[in-house]
């Protein structure tokens, strides 16, 4: 057997343990062995691959070995540097940062295949679509990155025919290419890098505020299709197939949560969210009752029924230990005590979900927005956890509102609704919420994590 063969096989099986690794994956109970399967999986696809250069190498082996180790080295400590030191919060711009040097890394090895290898049709066209997937992503994560971590407006950029601007790319590159078939020079090639490279730009400063988790995880899709496009011209079966299912699954990510938030994946992709809801969203005024954690202590003390909407408030105050806490002690007196999950809670899909397995929440009072809705009229208090654009009632009541058809929590259906907020400020949508001033809310201002605290140190000798 050569090592091509041997390295064939190891391919085979880390593709497979990828596989099993994203079937794991979606499930919480298996979730720790599917990450096991696929970091196996990546330690057998980074000997093979290592073995592979070593063997094929022209230089020394001794002199590919130490560049390989050079940049092993210093790709792995960053890594472990920004993976221990990432908060929860951040892991969506970290995210879109490495999507980014997937694209950018399809870039550099569409041209190292180009001036490299020989220029038949078919190897030009894979470096083609290789770089123009490369470029797109690579920008567009890069925005993406900025917009997350507020470096940039999260504002939508709505430049005049915008549309037909993106749709100009798109046909000027289908003409580049068929020069670059016709005559493989670099031109084509570089002509059309500069404008993916402005389309990834614009795709993505193009779409603002709740869009955002659609988008990174379209990103996500897009660098497996990147990837995917890298091995075909690097002919490397494994990235092929693991570029396909980051692809797809992105894709598919992609569409679920387009379905959760009510928005045709389409109009995402296109942009320009917020900006073309005609008159604007509804002015909200009133006012607004406040309660201290005494009094919540107390209400929770006559409720027989209580269910938590956390937020991404509850994701920055960490909240999420004394919460679970609250909901132990709650539990332990004979309340019903339920988590109501929507689907984009947080900064990234699962945040919410991720954050209460971590303070050893049971999996099963963690109930989805479509397994809960129905059940808030027979709720004795709700308490809202730093959550805000996700139970705004003005979704389903205010058409001209930017997050209009987005499906919500419809918290105000229960008896009492306490809301857990530092201050009248709106989430990541920018849009006010009635929710604050309907008459059954109550506002509990400051840190969440401090409030639930005071809460379990001022909750009455019943529970
Ligand atoms: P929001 O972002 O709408 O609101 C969070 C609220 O938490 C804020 O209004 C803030 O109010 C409050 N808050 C912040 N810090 C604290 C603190 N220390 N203690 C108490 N409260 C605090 O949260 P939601 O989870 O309801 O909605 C998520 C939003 O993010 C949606 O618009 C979604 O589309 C978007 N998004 C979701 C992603 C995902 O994949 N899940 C990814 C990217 C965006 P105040 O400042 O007054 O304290």
């Amino acid at each position: 057997m050569t090592l091509v063969s041997v390295a064939q096989v190891a391919y085979l099986v880390a593709a497979i343990l990828f596989i099993l690794s994203l079937a794991g994956l979606s499930k919480q109970d298996t979730a720790r062995r599917g990450n096991l399967l696929g970091m196996v999986g990546m330690a057998i696809a980074i000997i093979a691959t290592v073995a592979l250069a070593l063997d094929q190498s022209e230089r020394p082996w001794a002199v590919t070995a130490l560049l390989i180790a050079c940049v092993l080295l210093i790709g792995a400590s960053i890594g472990m540097y920004r993976a221990r030191t990432v908060e929860m919060t951040q892991m969506p711009e970290l995210i879109a940062l490495l999507h980014s040097f997937v694209g950018l890394a399809a870039v550099l090895i569409g041209y190292n295949s180009y001036l490299t290898e020989g220029h038949d049709a078919m190897h030009l066209v894979e470096v083609f679509l290789g770089v123009l997937i490369g470029a797109v992503t690579f920008t567009g994560s890069i925005v993406a990155y900025l917009k997350l971590s507020a470096k940039m407006n999260s504002k939508p950029l709505t430049l005049p025919g915008r549309h037909a601007l993106n749709a100009g790319v798109l046909v000027a590159s289908a003409v580049l290419l068929v020069w670059f078939l016709a005559s493989p020079s670099i031109w084509p090639l570089l002509i059309m890098t500069v404008l993916a490279l402005a389309l990834g730009y614009h795709l993505v400063a193009a779409i603002g505020g709740g869009d955002m988790p659609v988008v990174v995880s379209m990103l996500n899709s897009y660098s497996g299709w990147a990837a995917a496009a890298a091995g075909f011209m690097l002919g490397n079966d494994l990235l092929i197939v693991t570029g396909a299912l980051v692809g797809a699954s992105g894709a598919i990510l992609s569409y679920l949560m387009c379905k959760a938030m009510n928005r045709k994946f389409m109009q995402v992709i296109l942009g320009g969210f917020g900006g073309e809801t005609g008159g604007g969203a509804a002015e909200v005024t009133g006012t607004h009752h406040e309660v201290s954690a005494t009094e919540t202590a107390e209400a929770l003390s006559r409720a027989r029924s209580v269910v938590i909407a956390p937020g991404y408030g509850m994701a920055v105050a960490k909240a999420q230990y004394p919460v679970a806490e609250l909901v132990s002690r709650l539990r332990e007196s004979g309340v019903q005590v339920r988590f109501a999950v929507h689907p984009v809670a947080g900064r990234l899909p699962g945040h919410m979900n991720v954050l209460l397995a971590e303070a050893r929440v049971p999996y099963d009072i963690v109930l989805e927005l479509d397994e809960i809705n129905d059940d808030f009229p027979d709720t004795d208090m709700v308490l809202v956890i730093g959550a805000n654009d996700t139970v705004n009632p003005a979704a389903l009541d205010d058409p001209g509102s930017p997050i209009a058809g987005m499906p919500v929590l419809e918290v105000w259906n229960a008896g009492e609704v306490v809301v857990f907020k530092r201050s009248m400020a709106t989430g990541y949508a920018g849009v006010q919420n009635p929710l604050f001033f309907k008459d059954n809310t109550s506002m509990l201002f400051g840190d969440a994590k401090e409030q639930v605290e005071a809460i379990l140190a001022a909750m009455p000798a019943r529970v």
